[in-house]
């Protein structure tokens, strides 16, 4: 599942690493991962959590 913020998030990614911009990457690679969203769906309570 991916969310808006994450695609935004991911097409910055792909142009700091096209553009050279490592520290720009991983930032954007840790917030794609530690983005806080995912856990509280809008609609449907029955999505438990996948480790
Ligand atoms: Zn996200």
């Amino acid at each position: 599942m991916t969310c808006r913020t994450c695609l935004e998030l991911e097409e910055e990614l792909a142009r700091a690493e096209k553009t050279g911009d490592a520290s720009r990457a991983v930032d954007c690679r840790v917030l794609l991962r530690r983005h806080p969203d995912h856990g509280a769906p809008p609609a449907g309570p029955k999505e438990g959590p996948r480790a």
